[in-house]
Order: C-alpha cells, then structure tokens, then sequence
C-alpha cells in the first residue's frame, strides 16, 4: 500500500454520511490524509450492520459476526497499518463453519487448513474435486488481483487505468469466467445433479452473494468460498465487532475529524451535476442545517443514494439512468435474527463458532427454512462467566414485515419457530434462557436506515458483480457511495475495499 501522499492539513471538505464500517473507514483513512472530515450518523452507535447492543450482561453483535482480511495483506490490517492503530484481538474461526444438510446429524465442517478442508470436501463430495481446483485457481488470481487495487467497474480514464495496472498474465486466466455462474460449471463437471453439493453450495454462497449457486457468478463465489482457508481466514473478534468501529472512531478523531451520532442526512445537495453540500438533522435538538462539502461521501445503499440526491426532474439529469437501473434491481433479501442469551449449559461442548442448517430440501433458502448461528466462546468478552450468547439469522422477503397487518404476531411465530429449530443443538428450556429478543427488516430499517430494511448488498449475479455491478462513482461528480452495495460486496472486508477505493479516487480527484 502506498504511503498518504500527504499528511498536511488540506481545506478539502468531506461529509461522510454514515459510520458503519464503509464509512467510517473511509473517513478515518481520508482524516488520516489531512482531509477535513465530518462523519454523520442517524444511529446511536457507529458500526451499522457491523455494530452491537447490551442486554442484562450480554453482548450481541448486531449482524456480523465474523470477520476476513485481518491477516498480513488483508485488507483490515492494510488499513489498521496506515491508520497506526492496532488491529483487533481475534481468533481464527476452525472450522470456519458447520454445515448441516436436511436430515443428516454429521456437519460439513469447512477447515482452515487447506489440505484438512480438501479431505473433508472429498469425503463429502465425491467426484467433485476438479470443480474445487478450478475454484482454488480462479480465487489465487482473482485475490492478487485484488490485492493490486483494480477500481472496478470503472468509470474514466484514472479508473481504468487503476485495474489495467492490476492486471497479470494469471488474472488473463480468469477472464474466459466472467460470464460464468456456479450453476453453469457445475453441470460442465457433470455435477449438476449433486444435490448434496448444490445444496452446500447454495446455503454458504446465499450468505455471502445473496443469491443461490445457479445465479452466483463463478469468480464471486471462488473468492467468497476460497477465503475461509490459509493464508486467508474467517476470524471471530475478541469483545465484540464494536471494537472495529471503537478503532476506527479513535482513529478518525485522532486526526482531526468529527463524528455526529443522531444526526440524519435529509438531503444530498447537487448543483450543475455536482455534490456541493447536504442538508443535516440533529435528532436530539431538531435543528435543521445545511453543510457545505467538497466532496460527500455515502455509506448508504444504492436505493437510499438515489433517495437522498431527490428524484431527478428532467431526463437530462445524470441520476437518471442510475436511477432507472436501481429500480430494476430484483428485491434484495432481508434479515431476521434471533439474539439469545443463556446458561452456557445449553450449548453443547466443542460447539463450533459458526454453524448453518437447512431444514428441507424442497423449501427455498430463507423464511425460517435454514439458520446461520453464532455461538460466543468462553473468555471472549460476549456474556458474564458461565454464560454464553447464541444468534441465529435466516433469510426473510422484506416485504413480508412491511405488508403484514400483525407484525407482533408475525415476529412471535419466526422467534418460537427459529428456538424450535435451535433446540435441536441446543438445550434451551425456560431456565436455560435469560434473554430472548429478535430483529426484523423493519429493525434494521430503524437502525440502520436501509431500505425496506434490506441487508448484504446487491445480489452478486453476472450482471452486478465486480465489472458489472454499481461503481463508487457515481454519476454526480464529487459524490461517492461506499459500502455494501459496491464492489466486491458485502461484509466488513468488502466494504473496507470499497472505502479505499474511494479514498484514492477522491485524492486523485481534487
Ligand atoms: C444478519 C447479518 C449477518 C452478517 N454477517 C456478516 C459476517 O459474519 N461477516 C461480515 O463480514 N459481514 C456480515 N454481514 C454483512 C455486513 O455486516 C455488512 O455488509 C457491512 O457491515 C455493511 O457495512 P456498510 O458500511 O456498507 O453499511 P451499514 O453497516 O449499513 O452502515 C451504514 C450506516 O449509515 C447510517 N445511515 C444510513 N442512512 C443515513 C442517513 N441518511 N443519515 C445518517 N446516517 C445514515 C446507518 O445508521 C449506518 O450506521 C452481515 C449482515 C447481517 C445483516
């Protein structure tokens, strides 16, 4: 990573609006740079999706509960790097996750170790080992790819000439893939008809691509299932995941910038295509006012983006056709998340951190039919001694919490069949359970501010991934969108390279 160019105070002026972990890195990093920066969030604690909340002791993280790119050349310990700051105690996640398909009481468990995780695929998948090395060999180019910092997809000159200099002779391998989906090369493998494949397959590129194995473009998925093993890693932080927004905070007001919590971005305003200011509301107070920026960075969604800027009137405004384009987007998926709270007798011993269940082979991958459960470990900072918390999210149609008449009723129904399910694993009963809450789309709507209270970004299908997916730049010069809804995707390490490669496009853009 090149060192900042500068670090002498500039009378740049950015407004970021938004602290979860796309903005805020983007903020601390630019802060860092000598950037005036102002960071605005309608929440009350930074961190987003990525952040927690206390109940009677425990400490549940709100969405994220694992984290990638902490290791040497990861893209968070890049960034901790350049901001000085300490990267986060964590632990690596082995298994990574464990995998549990309809009616079967032995998990697929994704190892760390590359050659542990090879015995077990081939043990679980027979005949499917040339579909894994092609996935291996497009994730080694795809990753140091990456690592060389493509702006993609891009959107001038500076832009393409950031990902032609990221390109080598390997990344020329990938190229013949672009179009590809898992689907696809499944059945050119001859493994079309796997379903216990298929079905692996769908439930761990759901989490991260939002959309099953047929629609997962193939190079997405190699770096989504490639990046659980070593070098790379899935880790669980000591604490909670609030110490990545704490670091990132410290950092941010350690050189200079500021950041407003309960205050809503109402409003981004453009003049002559271009960013110039955006209109404020403090929560507590009321008061209303507009603040000028140079540059206005948002950590929003695609949707909410389009929103903020206001309905283009004339079909010559450049938010026009972006905003044709958000509207066709399919329906992105929502969560519902139980948090429990309990004796740490309920859960089984050697229980691993992360495991996932689906319940039918015949029923879609959401609305109860499968689970992805966190499990906290003795000793690392989520529940008092003795205790231990458990949170379990499946995928739910926003517009089912919207729609329904009887939300209380609805939520009930989810949270008694979800702790149904979990007592499968686990032993909860009347005494071992201390705390029961859960959110839905509309309480990620309230705290997260995301339409429809939708989560993880754009679906990662060839049409909107990396080249093809939504870019940084936006077509309202001086305007960047960072986060989720931008390449590569979802998670903390996505959107930490989206953040950077904002950082760069705004110091190259003065
Ligand atoms: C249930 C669940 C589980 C997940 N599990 C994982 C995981 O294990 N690992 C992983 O890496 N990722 C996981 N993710 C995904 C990950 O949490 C997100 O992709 C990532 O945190 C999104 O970060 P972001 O910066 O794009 O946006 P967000 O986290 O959405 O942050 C946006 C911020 O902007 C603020 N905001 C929005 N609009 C306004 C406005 N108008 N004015 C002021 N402020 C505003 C919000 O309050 C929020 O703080 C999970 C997500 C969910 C929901």
């Amino acid at each position: 990573m090149p060192r900042p160019s500068a670090h002498t105070p500039s009378s740049c002026r950015v407004v970021v609006v938004g602290a979860g972990i796309g903005g805020l890195t983007t903020a601390a990093l630019l802060a860092r740079r000598g950037y005036q920066v102002l960071v605005l969030d309608q929440a009350i604690v930074p961190g987003g999706c990525a952040s927690t909340f206390k109940r009677r002791g425990f400490t549940f993280d709100v969405g994220a509960t694992q984290v990638a790119g902490l290791e040497p050349g990861g893209i968070h310990h890049r960034i901790f790097a350049e901001l000085e700051i300490d990267l986060p105690e964590a632990t690596p996640c082995d298994p990574a996750c464990a995998v549990y398909l309809p009616g079967e009481t032995d998990a697929i468990q994704v190892w760390r170790d590359p050659q542990r995780w090879q015995q077990e695929r081939q043990r679980q998948f027979p005949g499917s080992e040339p579909f894994w090395q092609l996935l291996a060999t497009l994730f080694r180019h795809s990753w140091q790819f990456q690592s060389r910092d493509p702006v993609l997809p891009p959107r001038n000159l500076w832009d393409v000439w950031q990902t032609v200099h990221a390109v080598r002779p390997g990344t020329l391998l990938t190229l013949p893939h672009t179009f590809s989906t898992v689907g696809q090369v499944l059945r050119w493998y001859g493994l079309g008809d796997d379903r216990r494949l298929k079905t692996f397959l769908d439930l761990q590129l759901k989490l991260y691509s939002q959309v099953s194995a047929e629609e997962t473009a193939l190079l997405y998925a190699a770096t989504a299932l490639g990046v659980s093993q070593e070098p790379q890693g899935l880790y669980h932080l000591q604490g909670s995941m609030q110490v990545l927004s704490d670091r990132l905070v410290a950092a941010l007001t350690r050189d200079g910038g500021t950041l407003l919590m309960r205050h809503t971005v109402e409003q981004i305003d453009t003049t002559n295509g271009k960013a110039t200011a955006v209109r404020i509301r403090n929560q507590k107070t009321g008061e209303v006012w507009t603040e000028p920026a140079d540059h206005v960075v948002a950590n929003v969604t695609a949707q909410n983006l389009v929103q903020l800027v206001g309905t283009p009137s004339s079909t010559g405004h450049p938010l026009t056709g972006y905003q044709r384009r958000v509207d066709k987007l399919p329906p992105a998926s929502g969560a519902f998340v139980v948090y429990l709270g309990v004796d740490q007798s309920a859960v089984p011993a050697n229980c691993p951190p992360h495991l996932q269940f689906l319940y039918d082979y015949n029923g879609p991958i959401g609305e109860n039919n499968s689970l992805f459960v966190s499990v906290s470990h003795p000793g690392d900072g989520r529940a008092p001694e003795g205790k231990a918390t458990i949170i379990a999210s499946s995928f739910t149609d926003t517009a089912l919490w919207w729609q329904n008449d009887d939300y209380s009723v609805l939520k009930q129904h989810y949270t008694q069949e979800a702790i149904a399910r979990l007592s499968a694993v686990f032993n909860l009963t009347d005494e071992t359970m201390i705390h029961v809450e859960a959110a839905t789309p509309r309480t990620f709507a309230h705290f997260t501010g995301r339409e429809q209270g939708s989560v993880g970004g754009i679906g990662q299908r060839v049409a909107t991934f990396g080249p093809f997916g939504f870019a940084n730049r936006t077509p309202v010069q001086h305007l960047w969108l960072v986060g989720d809804s931008t390449h590569p995707g979802e998670g903390t390490a996505g959107v930490s390279y989206s953040a950077w490669t904002v950082v760069r496009q705004i110091e190259a853009n003065p």
